[in-house]
């Protein structure tokens, strides 16, 4: 599995996965067949997440060869991602006691034996082995297989919930603050309190293919319990409107300007802003600062190529920008740093995030009804 570091390879994977694989995607999508035959999936996470392609090309791509009803399935799951992100917008306290958690775990744990033996996939459970050197080769896994991986790591390991997430934000190319702190919540059983997602050897032996034989897991552990619960603090999802003539801060989340809401805006230059690993809570693998560094770069040069005056800066460097604007980070390592060092942006939100967040107060159950109405938009 090689994922290039390009927009145009991005949108070559989105139209090869529509055009021959789409079709099957409901009735294939929870089978982990192994790394080198992925085609059952669309492995566009790694893009999404860096907003090198955005949601909304994704879904108007696959309504270009479905219907709506066919593309049920697919479209729910894209749209996981951004109810994920606006849930965690209405409760940004839940990635920060995560990482005030983390960082006590990580010291109570750090000659924890079976902590370490983890890491290394030097546990006795063959298949999470594998997935651990998958991780760290290929910087993906499965979704089915991030489920079991996590259960696993929680209830057979008995390992914090809290380093397995870490464990992941360090490899993961599309790591992402929201759908990897609440997917490991929501396996642990307190993102949706009582309910916790418990790997079974059948399940695993079924869809993976028969690739893993003689799976010893605790398949009757009790979910997990948080004392805390996270009111909805409201927010206003408002875009400044003088924004003329500013310059224009652009995260690693939005990497493709071109397609993004404010493209006819005439900003004075724009800022590609990186984020190295010593401004970070969770420190990257150097593959994945690598992937994020020639995605930025990869940006970089499409501004050039449309002659837009734009330049790569690292985040210690934004004070020094004067007069500008944002697209907003959302919750995670790069608004963490602005907000800890105080730097006020005016942030411009995706039209997407502000309609979408909005119907994030309660479950993706409910969140689920209004995606007729979110994609109706996209014309
Ligand atoms: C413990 C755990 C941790 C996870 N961590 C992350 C993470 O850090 N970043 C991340 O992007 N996803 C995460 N996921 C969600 C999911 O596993 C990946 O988005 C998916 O595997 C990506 O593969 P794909 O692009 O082939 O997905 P496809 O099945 O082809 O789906 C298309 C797109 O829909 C979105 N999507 C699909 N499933 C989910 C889901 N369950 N939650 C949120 N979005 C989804 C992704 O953007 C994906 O690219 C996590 C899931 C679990 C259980």
């Amino acid at each position: 599995m090689i994922f290039e570091a390009s927009r145009a390879k991005a949108l070559d994977q989105l139209n090869n996965f529509v055009d021959n694989h789409l079709a099957e995607y409901s009735k294939l999508r929870n089978f982990d067949f192994g790394p080198e035959k992925r085609s059952n999936i669309s492995c566009l996470s790694p893009y999404i997440t860096h907003g090198v392609i955005n949601e909304k090309e994704v879904i108007q791509k696959a309504l270009s060869k479905f219907s709506f009803s066919k593309n049920e399935k697919f479209i729910q799951e894209v749209l996981w991602r951004t109810y994920w992100k606006g849930w965690l917008e209405l409760r940004p306290n839940v990635w920060t006691d995560y990482l005030v958690e983390l960082k006590q775990i990580r010291n109570e744990f750090k000659n924890n034996q079976d902590y370490l033996s983890a890491i290394e996939g030097k546990t006795n459970i063959d298949c999470f082995n594998r997935w651990v050197t998958e991780l760290k080769e290929n910087n993906y896994l499965h979704n089915h297989t991030r489920m079991w991986f996590a259960s696993i790591w929680i209830f057979t390991l008995e390992l914090p919930w809290q380093l397995g997430a870490e464990f992941f934000m360090k490899h993961l190319f599309d790591g992402d603050a929201a759908s990897n702190t609440l997917g490991w919540r929501w396996v642990a059983g307190i993102q949706t309190q009582g309910k916790h997602y418990l790997a079974s050897e059948w399940n695993i032996k079924k869809f993976t293919n028969n690739r893993f034989q003689n799976i010893q897991l605790n398949e009757n552990a009790p979910p997990k319990v948080s004392e805390k619960s996270y009111q909805i603090i409201k927010q206003d999802f408002n875009n400044s409107e003088n924004i003329k003539e500013k310059n224009l801060l652009i995260f690693d989340n939005n990497l493709s300007f071109e397609v993004t809401n404010f493209k006819e805006n005439n900003f004075k230059k724009i800022y590609l802003v990186s984020n190295k690993n010593e401004d970070r809570s969770i420190k990257l693998s150097e593959k994945l600062m690598k992937f994020k560094s020639l995605l930025i770069e990869d940006q970089a040069q499409r501004l050039k190529n449309q002659s837009i005056d734009c330049q790569i800066i690292d985040i210690s460097e934004v004070t020094n920008i004067e007069n500008c604007c944002g697209l907003y980070p959302t919750i995670g390592e790069n608004l963490d740093y602005l907000n800890s060092n105080n730097l006020k942006v005016d942030f411009l939100y995706r039209s997407l995030d502000q309609l979408a967040w909005q119907y994030c107060n309660k479950g993706f159950f409910n969140f689920k009804n209004y995606i007729p109405k979110i994609v109706s938009t996209f014309n």
